[in-house]
């Protein structure tokens, strides 16, 4: 129940059960708790508020440090990684909660989704767009149906439109740069594309055109998961970090993010993909929990041949480890934007986006998608929000917002870089 949230600055997050996402070779399995951590003192800036989290040395080490010095090493990240105790997690919750506060305001930004295209040419083995997902009945938005979701986003008070699809090349470049222009004339949104792994010349051009921010999630930091799960599209080589500091070279807004609890990730590669975060110093960052589509090569595999015995090392597919995800982010990346995603409130639809909220996010991206295409886009199965319109969507995630003592943010909520 809404009502019964934990109010926090208001965030006080409260422990929930670590509901798993998916088949029993996901489940947590013996993770062994770690050491007592320090406590969190009050007060303190961004960097101390992460160094009181860091395994086996004084709080005191960063203080003064600037932001851009690393907060927490790889042990550090290894250790909460695996913490299962929850009241030991509270501390990193509330670490996260303060750094968020501090460092992006209390304003949670809404960013109009439009799911414009579920055609995709690619294959990935986790995703129910892949092109090899025959049974899905396939649609693409018009240049009227994407133009009136940008005018529902205006009239909703939403600062930015988000235009995501597989990597769709019914999408042309000249007609989606004409769309863009059209949108900038219009309307004061910011531009968001999440198409996939396009050519630079398409990227360019829609860039030209006025596009603020491209999403495209490297998934994972493991190079031999990364090609198990996500085949290269004929000859070309896929390599999604290059492509991300391409579309920084282009003058994009950058945003990455990684599945949690991928069969065969472990709590070494999510570590390190934390770090690649900030390596790379990303604009917005999504992380969410895996969830097996049966209709894919992954997710068939593991409904009928679950591993019997999953490894130690393997990441289970749960909210938990999603939290603990976005708290970590928030914690390596404090002024990055970072969302309340989808996958989360589709494990926890009744307070997943909350939670993420009050562990680090300051995000959210209410879907604008006309109904009638809801359910074909249909990434994983049971998706959150498949069957609400946006008008519903707006007045839900309002007043939930509202309910944590947060406000809704204005204009187009892009990074804040602060010195
Ligand atoms: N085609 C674009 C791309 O790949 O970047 C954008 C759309 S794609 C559906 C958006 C994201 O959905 C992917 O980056 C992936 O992280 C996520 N996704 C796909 N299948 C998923 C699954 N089974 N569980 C959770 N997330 C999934
Ligand atoms: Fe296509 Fe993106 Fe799904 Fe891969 S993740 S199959 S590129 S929609």
């Amino acid at each position: 129940m809404l009502s019964s949230l934990p109010i926090l600055n208001h965030c006080s997050s409260s422990p929930e059960g670590a509901t798993p996402a998916g088949p029993a070779h996901v489940s947590a399995g013996s993770v062994a708790p770690g050491p007592r951590t320090n406590p969190v003192p009050p007060g303190l800036h961004a960097n101390s508020v992460a160094a009181g989290l860091r395994t086996g040395r004084s709080a005191s080490a960063a203080d003064g440090a600037s932001h851009l010095e690393s907060p927490l090493t790889e042990t550090d990240l290894l250790h909460w990684l695996r913490e299962e105790d929850d009241s030991r997690l509270e501390t990193l919750y509330a670490a996260a909660d303060r750094v968020r506060h501090e460092m992006v305001g209390d304003a949670v930004h809404l960013r109009g989704l439009v799911e414009i295209s579920n055609h995709c040419v690619r294959q990935c083995a986790y995703c129910g767009l892949r092109a090899g997902h025959t049974k899905l009945v396939r649609y693409r938005l018009s240049a009227d149906e994407v133009l009136a979701c940008a005018r529902q986003a205006v009239e909703f008070g939403y600062g930015t439109v988000v235009m995501q699809a597989g990597e769709d090349y019914g999408i042309g470049r000249s007609w989606l740069a004409r769309l863009i222009r059209q949108i900038k004339a219009e309307t004061p949104l910011a531009v968001t594309l999440s198409l996939g792994e396009r050519p630079v010349e398409d990227l360019a051009a829609w860039r030209e055109a006025g596009a603020d921010r491209y999403l495209l999630r490297f998934e994972t930091s493991d190079r031999e998961l990364y090609a198990r799960i996500h085949p290269p599209l004929g000859s070309r080589p896929s390599d999604r970090v290059e492509l991300l500091r391409t579309l920084r070279g282009l003058g994009y807004e950058i945003g990455s993010g990684v599945m949690v609890g991928i069969p065969g990730q472990t709590y070494e590669t999510l570590a390190r993909d934390l770090l690649l975060f900030r390596e790379l110093d990303l604009d917005m960052i999504g992380v969410g929990p895996y969830i097996p589509h049966p209709d894919t090569p992954l997710g068939e595999r593991l409904a009928t041949r679950p591993e019997p015995h999953p490894s130690a090392d393997q990441v289970p597919n749960t909210e938990k480890m999603a939290y603990k995800m976005v708290a970590l982010t928030r914690l390596m990346c404090p002024q990055a934007n970072i969302p309340g995603t989808t996958a989360i409130a589709t494990l926890n639809q009744e307070s997943g986006r909350e939670l993420a909220l009050c562990r680090g996010a300051n995000v959210v991206m209410p879907n604008l998608t006309p109904v009638q295409y809801r359910a074909m886009y249909e990434i994983y199965p049971a998706k959150a929000c498949i069957t609400e319109t946006a008008q519903h969507c707006r007045g839900c995630l309002k007043s939930r917002i509202r309910s944590l003592g947060r406000t809704i943010g204005t204009g187009p909520g892009g990074r804040r870089r602060l010195a």
